[in-house]
């Protein structure tokens, strides 16, 4: 038999296994303990709400069974040739995909713009010490995608879309620790997963897929029928740094996993359906996203705050919090909260400038942030380009076009890499900022009145949301904390459109379009859960 049982222990009380076992053995009234085979951690929990910081236990406790029977086998096969299939790009979704492909001896040939990460490693240290942003190596671009630079938080609320303890499994497999198996909010950390991801990558090939990096898609290759229906057939590539080397690579379908940042996907597609007179408003879909700041305080400041007054122990880790209100009709809400976390400079082309958060696996660094962002409906973004007389003339690309604009406007108020930003309190009374308490944000902060130059919708929402949030959360709002502009790729501004059955383009069959830049997925986990289902379904067909 297997029980489960949930046990509440102090967080002092964790390392002490004896006190954690006769108490899961007293709840399920066990008498003697070596009836139990095993004691398997299922889920860590911490509770700090009600003035004592608590943990939750919950436990499988094994009689007469064997928790090996539980243990994640891959089931990966060597590539039998009966189909070929292109994954753009090497993200979550595409890893995911091309590892769920070779469940079914599928062959995935990955093609990613961006460096492996010894490089990119390089390049995202460039970024902070010259200001120079490699347009395809960089925070977003690159071997593992937008997640391999990052928290790696693994928290997903998706839990219909998939199997997340596969994803869990799978990522433990390649290295992560089996914290994330049982944790309740898991999470990897910058400094492990660059080597997991190295990992899966070596999986692909083991198998038999093809990894390449360094190559941008840039065309998609097309077929008609007589019926005048499109097929994908492959795509066309070039080498990312010279651009030359034009490469055509034919497959049976096409998975598009490039992630929210490759603004010219989005233009690819559009350029497309014109050129084939297809339907654009059948491929490409405007969406809701949201857009704001990163607010960085102190890592003490918000662990006194969710811990009571007290800073965190040895047992405890930093404190996280999550964050949500309505002001005048659009959401405010936290997003990506970094723990013990940097800012960092995650542009991905020259002259804009946008902020991200990550955090090293112990979340000891000296800060805690999060982005702070506010809904934006297409009918804002067509508004402000309409305000600002911004060029606006393929309307399903509107909120994808404000984007860029407040990426550029954010540059404009910056100094090279160096972020605009103010004082919290500054922003709130509209003052600038004489001098900044110490940053984790290695490129450096400029002085900046963004009460004055930010969108007023953004702003005047942000400065409500604000006041709302110190209400829970006392002591937020503090000299200390800083807002560092701009955080513009929580998702997608546009959706690119496939059928709720075949997961295909209901245009161009055989083009699957996957992950967050599809805008059906947000975050690690989700878009790995993505790029597998879709991988499913190409192998059922
Ligand atoms: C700094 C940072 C921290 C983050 N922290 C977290 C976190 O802690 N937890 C979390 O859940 N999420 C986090 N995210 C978000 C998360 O990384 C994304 O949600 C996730 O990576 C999306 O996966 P994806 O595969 O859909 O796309 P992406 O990860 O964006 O991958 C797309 C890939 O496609 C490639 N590509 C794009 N265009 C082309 C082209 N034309 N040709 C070839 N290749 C192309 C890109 O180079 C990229 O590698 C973070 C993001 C950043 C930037």
């Amino acid at each position: 038999m297997i029980y489960e049982t949930t046990i509440t222990i102090l967080p002092e009380e964790e390392k002490n296994k004896t006190l954690l076992e006769s108490k899961v053995l007293k709840q399920l009234n066990i008498k003697n303990k070596k009836d139990v085979n095993a004691f398997v951690l299922k889920k860590k929990s911490i509770d700090a709400r009600k003035g004592k910081i608590k943990f939750h236990l919950r436990y499988a406790v094994y009689v007469g069974e064997n928790p090996e029977q539980e243990k994640f086998i891959p089931k990966w096969k060597n590539i039998e040739n009966k189909k070929t299939v292109v994954v753009v790009g090497s993200g979550p979704a595409g890893l995911f995909a091309g590892l769920q492909l070779l469940e079914s001896g599928i062959k995935p040939i990955i093609v990613e713009r961006g460096s492996r990460t010894s490089k990119r490693k390089v390049d995202i240290a460039k970024i902070s010490t010259t200001g120079i942003v490699d347009a395809n190596s960089n925070y977003c671009f690159g071997e593992g995608g937008a997640g391999t630079f990052s928290d790696g938080k693994l928290f997903t609320r998706s839990n219909k879309r998939g199997d997340i303890s596969k994803i869990l499994s799978i990522f433990n497999y390649h290295g992560a620790d089996e914290k994330i198996l049982s944790d309740a909010h898991p999470h990897i950390g910058s400094d492990k997963l660059p080597k997991i991801i190295n990992n899966m990558i070596d999986t692909i090939i083991n198998f038999g897929g093809e990894v390449y990096f360094d190559k941008i898609c840039t065309d998609l290759i097309l077929e008609k029928d007589e019926q005048n229906n499109f097929f994908a057939k492959g795509i066309v590539c070039v080498d990312s740094k010279e651009k030359n080397n034009e490469q055509k690579i034919f497959a049976d379908a096409v998975i598009l996993a490039t992630g929210h940042s490759a603004t010219d996907i989005y233009k690819m597609l559009y350029d497309v359906s014109i050129k084939n007179n297809l339907d654009v408003s059948k491929i490409l879909e405007e969406k809701t996203f949201a857009v704001g700041v990163r607010v960085e305080h102190p890592r003490t400041v918000i662990d006194k705050i969710q811990y009571h007054g007290k800073e965190r122990t040895e047992n405890l880790g930093a404190a996280e919090y999550r964050l949500t209100t309505q002001v005048d009709e659009r959401g405010v809400y936290s997003f990506c909260m970094c723990p013990g976390g940097l800012v960092v400079p995650s542009s991905s082309s020259k002259e804009e400038i946008v902020v991200n958060g990550m955090s090293p696996s112990s979340r000891n660094s000296k800060w805690s942030n999060a982005a702070i962002v506010v809904e934006v409906r297409p009918e804002d973004a067509k508004q402000i380009l309409k305000e600002n007389k911004i060029d606006n003339k393929d309307n399903l690309l509107s909120s994808l076009n404000f984007r860029t604009y407040l990426e550029k406007l954010t540059y404009q108020n910056g100094e090279g890499i160096k972020a605009p930003a103010q004082k919290l309190v500054d922003f709130l009374e509209g003052r600038q900022t004489k001098s900044f308490p110490e940053t984790s944000y290695t490129p450096g902060l400029i002085s900046s009145r963004l009460d004055l130059w930010f969108p007023d919708f953004i702003k005047t929402r942000l400065q409500k949301a604000f006041k709302k949030f110190n209400e829970n959360m006392k002591g937020f709002i503090c000299e200390d904390a800083i807002l560092i502009a701009s955080e513009t790729r929580t998702s997608t501004p546009v959706r690119i459109l496939r059928d709720k059955e075949t997961l295909q383009s209901p245009v161009i069959q055989n083009l699957f379009p996957a992950g967050e830049g599809s805008g059906y997925s947000g975050g690690i986990v989700s878009s790995a859960m993505d790029g597998e289902n879709i991988a499913k379904k190409i192998g059922e067909s």
